[in-house]
This record gives structure tokens, C-alpha cells and sequence, in this order.
């Protein structure tokens, strides 16, 4: 492809530049509080903590923090900030400490997690608060290291662990999240596929890794560029590495978003999508050339096998391509991918002998020359916002159900039933629900037929009185990441008042019942996934 580069084009330019590093911590500092996270709090150094009384409080302090920002990640997965902060505030309302949520109901947990979608979360967290209380080395709080945290937290991935081990324990552990992966792709100018590729992920993990080791060994107050090695020095807490980890995030979702706003950006001059697209915008003629000369395309051998093909270099002139136009040798291009290749090439401080790269992608991050135009900006942004490849997304599958409220004549009561807690809303309350096997070619007529015959077969399962259809309330559409649903929502009678059962069978109502029967009261205070809750609103 054109845009051919080598491997070092993708060496982070922020591990050479103290003062980039700056420039983002700077910016951060500046915004991190506009958008009232409650969960962002100063960072407690333990190095500070007396023995003693203060010792306790402090590790008090230290327990609550680790849960706070525990809670908030998760939360934070899958949905929007502004929606997770009242979502926050009430669960520590409710909740204070790991070792309140510790002996909460499992229900009570559910409701309280009610609109989070991905209910699988909740009851994780549950498991996981017991888990972290009841072990006599955490005694309630979360593990400092990331290899410790995937280990022992259930529920918690590598980013959850970065997030809580940077953010609260000061130590340099990368936090990369959707968001993160597109700012550094942008930042390295990795075209490829950031959510399936496992050798780009693992490139961008990598560049996380080594940024948030350069940020904690900066010396606060010491401006002078330097090349951190991360071989030789420990690096110790501080709130660095926390704040560097919430930077990077807060840029991705506030500036350098699906289409970026360059020009409120502090880290251009680090940017490989920003370079490439100012190069096009001179080339249009929207900003002025430079006055310094441009490198001249030298031979490289290790040619990058990472980036996908990039239609609009291949349609430039060779003269007007990036800076670092390179010629490929063809016999590299099957190089292996590995990921030892790959964290050996990119990181190392001196490229190996064997490769010879443009001046330019050794540079170091230097302030950019201001005074471009909006059409400029435009174009940049344009540029930069193919930054990661784009991949069609598989196709949603779409799934139908008969919902049947069954009503008990004798006290009103409904029927409900508690869905497996594994898989789509687990653990969860929901009406009795029936998944059409041929969703396509049924009709109100087959629903209703099918509806009958399936409440039918639960009630002479269970040993209960005759029932009676009454109504078809319509459909109800939802919608999760992954599949439409439709529920065509049924309602029955069941008529208990002649002795004919309906009564609380052996197994139901009580602790730990799978089904039960419930007044319309109780039912509103179930744990119900949105879309059932919509469906039960029909009904009620
Ligand atoms: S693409 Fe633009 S907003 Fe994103 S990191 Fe680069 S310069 Fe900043």
C-alpha cells in the first residue's frame, strides 16, 4: 500500500517529549473538573499515612477510594458519563462501603442497577464485594497490583485494574479504553482494526504502558526533554500516573472524538493523524508550505504489517505523501507479526542496526506553529478521523417473544419468573416469556395460538386451574447492543377460585424462588430489565 512506513513510524512521539506529556497533564488539570464526576477525587498518598489510629483511618480512606473508583468504571462501561453520575451518587448513598454492598440482597443490588443495562455487572460486583470482604489478606480492600486485581476481583479486566491501580494506588499501569484506543491510534497513526486486531491492541497496550512508566518518572518542575528507560528505573506512586490514565480518556471523549476537534488539542505535535493530514491540507493548498525542507524517502527494511491500505495516500502523489515515505521492501512485507517483533522495534530507545528511518520519525514533539485556517482544521480533522479503521459491524440479530402476564383471579396477583443468572439480563425478573422459534412467518393470529398453547402447558406443568385468554396488548421494540427484540405482549386469567390450585406451590415465593406471585406493587419494585418493564407497564 502507499502511506508505507516502518515499524519505528509508530514509536509514541510523547515518550520522547517531557514536555508533551506536560502539555496533556496541563490540559487535564484544567478540565477535569467541568464535567462534576463526583468519583474524581484528590489522590491519597500512602506514603503519608502514620501508625496508629491515623493508620486505620487512612486505610479507612484507602478502601473507600478503591471501592469509589471501582464502582465508577464499571458503571462507566457501556454507558455515557452523564447518565452514570446520579447512578453513582445513589449507590454510595445506599451503599457507603465495599463492606455495606457486601451484605446487600442480591435483589436489592439488581434494582439499584435498574437502566445500567448489562445486569451481568451487578450481580459481579455483588459477588466480588463478598469476595474482597470476606478474604482475610484484602479485608475489604481492592488489591494495588493489575496482576493481583484480575486475579482476585471477578468482573475486573485488565482495564478496570489499570484504571483502580493508577488511579488510586499511583502506580504506572496503562487504562486503555475505547476511547484511549482511538486517541493513540491517532497519536502513533496505527490504521487498523482496535477492536479485533489482537497485534494492534496489543501495540496500542504496549505505547499505554511505556507513556504512563515516561509519566511517572517525570520530575515535577524539571522541563527538559529526556528519553525514559524504562529498564532501569522503579518507578514510584504518585498521582501521575492517575491523572496521565483520566487525560488520555477525557481527550478521547471530549476532544479527540470520532470527528476530532484538532485545534482544541494539546498533544498535535505528537499527533501522526494530525502530521499526515496537515500534509494534505498543504497539498490542497489550506495551510502554508513549510519553510523548513522535507526528509527525503529513504529505504527501510522493516516495513509496518500493521496498518491497513489507506485509499487516500494511494491516490497522492509520491512527492506530496506523508513525511516518511519509505520505500518497501517486498520481501519484509510477510514479516512476522509477533508480538516480541513488535515491543522490541517500537520501543527500544535507538533503532536496531538493520533499519535505517526518516529523520522525521525520530523527531521529538515540539510546539506547533499556530495560525491555521478553519478549512485547515477541516481537512486535518478529516484526515485524522479515518484513525482507526473502520470495520463493519456484524449484523444485529433479531429475536421475537410472546410475554404472557398470567393474573391470579383469586387475589390479583401476576406471575413472574426469574430469568438464568448467566447470559442477557441475568437474574433479572420478567413475566413469563416464550422465544418464537420462527419469528418470520408468524402472524397476531400464530401469536396468540402459540401464546395459548405455551401458557397452557406452565399452568398444567404446575398442577393450576383452568386459564382463560383475555387480550393482546401490541408489541413492544427493543433494542440491546447485539440483538432487536420484539415482545408481543399477552394477557391471561387464571381462575383459582374453584380449588383448583393456584396456590404457592412447594419451590415458589420464597428465599431463592425462581418464580413467584406478585401484586402489582411488588412487581413495580422488582428487578426487571427496562424493555420487561415496559411490557409490564402495558399490562399493569
Ligand atoms: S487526532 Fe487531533 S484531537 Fe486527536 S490526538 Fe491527534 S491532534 Fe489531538
Amino acid at each position: 500500500p502507499k502511506r508505507a512506513h516502518g515499524l519505528a513510524y509508530h514509536r509514541p512521539l510523547l515518550l520522547n517529549s517531557r514536555q508533551g506529556r506536560k502539555a496533556l497533564l496541563d490540559w487535564f488539570d484544567g478540565v477535569s473538573t467541568a464535567r462534576n464526576m463526583p468519583w474524581r477525587k484528590a489522590w491519597i498518598n500512602q506514603a503519608t499515612v502514620a501508625d496508629g489510629d491515623d493508620a486505620h483511618n487512612r486505610r479507612q480512606q484507602l478502601e473507600r477510594r478503591a471501592y469509589e473508583v471501582w464502582i465508577s468504571e464499571i458503571m462507566l462501561q457501556q454507558t455515557r458519563v452523564a447518565a452514570v453520575i446520579d447512578y453513582w451518587n445513589r449507590w454510595m448513598e445506599r451503599w457507603p462501603t465495599i463492606q455495606d454492598l457486601a451484605k446487600a440482597e442480591p435483589d436489592e443490588v439488581l434494582s439499584a442497577w435498574r437502566g445500567l443495562g448489562y445486569y451481568s455487572r451487578a450481580t459481579r460486583i455483588h459477588e466480588a464485594a463478598k469476595i474482597v470482604c470476606g478474604d482475610a489478606d484484602m479485608r475489604g480492600l481492592l488489591p494495588s497490583s493489575v496482576d493481583e486485581l484480575v486475579a482476585k476481583v471477578p468482573g475486573v479486566g485488565r482495564y478496570t485494574a489499570g484504571a483502580i491501580s493508577a488511579i488510586v494506588f499511583g502506580r504506572a499501569a496503562p487504562m486503555v479504553d475505547g476511547n484511549v484506543l482511538r486517541v493513540l491510534s491517532r497519536q502513533l497513526g496505527l490504521f487498523g482494526d482496535v477492536k479485533a486486531d489482537k497485534a494492534v491492541i496489543d501495540v496500542l497496550w504496549a505505547a499505554a504502558d511505556h507513556l504512563v512508566k515516561a509519566i511517572a518518572r517525570d520530575i515535577p518542575g524539571d522541563d527538559e526533554d529526556k528519553i525514559p528507560n524504562i529498564e532501569e528505573e522503579e518507578e514510584q506512586p504518585s498521582d501521575r500516573p492517575g491523572r496521565w490514565g483520566q487525560a488520555l480518556m477525557e481527550l478521547g471523549s471530549t476532544v479527540c472524538i470520532p470527528k476530532p476537534n484538532c485545534a482544541a488539542c494539546p498533544v498535535t505535535s505528537s499527533c501522526r493523524a494530525y502530521s499526515e493530514g496537515h500534509q494534505l491540507a498543504i497539498k490542497k493548498g489550506l495551510a502554508p508550505k513549510p519553510t523548513t525542507p522535507q526528509d527525503a524517502a529513504t529505504d527501510i527494511e522493516d516495513a509496518c504489517t500493521l496498518c491497513k491500505p489507506f485509499e487516500e495516500f494511494a491516490d497522492d502523489d509520491e512527492d506530496t505523501q506523508n513525511s516518511n515515505t519509505v520505500e518497501v521492501s517486498k520481501q519484509q512485507k510477510s514479516k512476522s507479526r509477533t508480538q516480541t517483533t513488535l515491543q522490541s522495534f517500537y520501543f527500544t530507545q535507538t533503532s536496531s542496526t538493520t533499519t535505517t528511518t526518516t529523520t522525521k520519525s525520530k523527531r521529538t514533539a515540539k510546539s506547533e506553529p499556530g495560525g491555521l485556517s478553519p478549512a485547515a482544521f477541516d481537512a486535518i480533522a478529516n484526515h485524522a478521523r479515518k484513525f482507526p479503521l473502520k470495520v463493519a459491524k456484524k449484523a444485529v440479530r433479531e429475536q421475537e417473544t410472546l410475554v404472557c402476564a398470567i393474573r391470579r383471579s383469586s387475589d390479583g396477583r401476576y406471575l413472574i419468573h426469574r430469568r438464568p443468572e448467566k447470559g442477557l439480563l441475568a437474574g433479572l425478573w420478567e413475566l413469563p416469556s416464550y422465544i418464537l422459534t420462527e419469528p418470520q412467518s408468524s402472524t397476531a393470529k400464530t401469536r396468540k395460538r402459540d401464546a395459548e398453547q405455551y401458557v397452557k402447558d406452565l399452568v398444567d406443568a404446575k398442577g393450576l386451574g383452568g386459564v382463560k385468554y383475555v387480550s393482546d396488548l401490541g408489541s413492544v421494540p427493543w433494542l440491546f447492543s447485539h440483538l432487536k427484540l420484539t415482545m408481543h405482549v399477552h394477557v391471561f386469567e387464571l381462575d383459582d377460585r374453584k380449588g383448583g390450585g393456584g396456590g404457592v406451590e412447594s419451590g415458589e415465593d420464597g428465599e431463592g424462588a425462581r418464580s413467584r406471585w406478585r401484586d402489582v406493587k411488588a412487581i413495580d419494585d422488582e428487578s426487571m430489565g427496562t424493555g420487561m418493564r415496559k411490557c409490564w407497564a402495558l399490562v399493569k
